[in-house]
């Protein structure tokens, strides 16, 4: 198995990718630490999985970054992988969130979320034989919003959160490198989770989504989470500091 005697860290693992990479992740023998602010799917699925450790806890929080890193060591003896696919956007917060807060809201889920999560997982990190961050990013910070699509203007800031986690995986990427960390991106075009779920019940507006992907539809969480599999285990081994695409072609355009 391809993550047979690893231990993880998922956080947002109670939704979408995150839940879907909890389940690759067992699939391929890892112990996983399943922490999200809502673990009520997470506590009804797992409950009598001995390989799973479900926890409250919210990345933007300093304390509970190190309380969840925590509970891995202590729970599995050691921690080899963190994955930071908690985020939000915009559409999170309602219609009515002015500028501002958007931009405190989702810049500090998805960025200072993940930093402090990773700063939190690499002082484990260096007990260990070094581990593996892997940050879920966007397409949305590698391109413009599509004006295709309506909302373009509301979505702010969640490209530009998006576009620095990247830049966040390149520097961490270069400083852990010698440390035997290594630290990459995962780029998903438009996947069906709750996240999007809104927007794809309107036929228009999906169909508009599904055009702007050549390969002519939108993925699945666990096309995402299998890649995030491939990123966390030794077969990587050579990969960091690297921002990977996992969208149907719609940044190759
Ligand atoms: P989702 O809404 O299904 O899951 C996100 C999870 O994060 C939820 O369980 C939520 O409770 C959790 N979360 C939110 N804020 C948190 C916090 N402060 N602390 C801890 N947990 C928190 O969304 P998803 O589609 O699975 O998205 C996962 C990641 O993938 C996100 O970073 C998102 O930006 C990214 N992404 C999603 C898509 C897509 O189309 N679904 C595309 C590109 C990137």
């Amino acid at each position: 198995m391809r993550l047979g005697g690893k231990v993880a860290l998922i956080t947002g693992a109670g939704s979408g990718i995150g839940l879907a990479t909890v389940l690759k992740f067992l699939e391929e023998g890892a112990k996983v630490v399943a922490p999200d602010i809502d673990t009520s799917k997470l506590v009804e699925a797992f409950s009598e999985n001995r390989d799973v450790l479900v926890r409250e806890g919210d990345v933007t929080c300093g304390k509970d970054a190190k309380a969840m890193v925590e509970a891995a060591v202590q729970r599995f003896g050691k921690l080899d992988t963190l994955v930071n696919s908690a985020g939000i956007t915009p559409r999170t917060l309602g219609p009515d969130a002015d500028l501002e807060t958007r931009w405190d809201a989702v810049m500090n889920v998805n960025v200072k979320g993940a930093l402090l999560m990773s700063e939190a997982a690499v002082e484990a990190f260096r007990e260990s034989d070094g581990g593996s961050i892997v940050n879920i990013g966007s397409i949305m910070g590698l391109v413009g919003y599509p004006t295709a699509l309506p909302f373009s203007e509301g979505f702010n800031p969640y490209p530009a959160s998006k576009g620095a986690l990247a830049q966040l995986t390149r520097d961490m990427g270069v400083r852990l490198a010698s440390k035997g960390i290594r630290v990459n991106a995962l780029c998903p075009g438009f996947v069906y989770t709750p996240l999007t779920e809104n927007v794809t019940q309107d036929s228009e507006i999906h169909d508009s989504m599904k055009s702007l992907h050549p390969i002519g539809r939108l993925g699945e969480p666990e096309e995402v989470a299998n890649v995030i599999a491939f990123l966390a285990s030794d077969e990587a081994s050579f990969v960091t500091g690297a921002v990977w695409t996992v969208d149907g072609g719609y940044t190759a355009q």
